[in-house]
C-alpha cells in the first residue's frame, strides 16, 4: 500500500503525510523540558519515546499531548 497515495473514499493516516525523524525532531512537550527520541522495534517501526520531567501534566495524564502532536507535524509535513 502506498501510503502517499490519498484512496478514493478514505484515508490511511491520521496526521498527514511526514518523516517520522523529522516529526521527532520537531516534537516538544508543551508543559516541561522533555527529552524526545525515535528508536526502532524489531520490526523496524519508529516509536517516539518522550521523556518527561518529573510530574508533567503530560506523564501523569492530566493533559492531553494533542496539540503537541498538532504542533509537530504542521513543522514535519
Ligand atoms: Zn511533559
Amino acid at each position: 500500500v502506498n501510503i502517499s497515495t490519498p484512496q478514493q473514499g478514505h484515508t490511511n493516516y491520521l496526521i498527514g503525510l511526514f518523516d517520522p525523524s523529522t516529526f521527532a525532531a520537531n516534537y516538544r512537550c508543551g508543559h516541561c523540558n522533555s527529552d524526545t527520541r525515535l528508536v526502532h522495534d524489531g520490526f523496524g517501526v519508529p516509536h517516539l519515546v518522550i521523556e518527561h520531567d518529573d510530574g508533567c501534566p503530560v506523564l501523569t495524564g492530566a493533559l492531553t499531548a494533542a496539540p503537541d502532536v498538532l504542533r509537530a507535524s504542521r513543522r514535519a509535513s
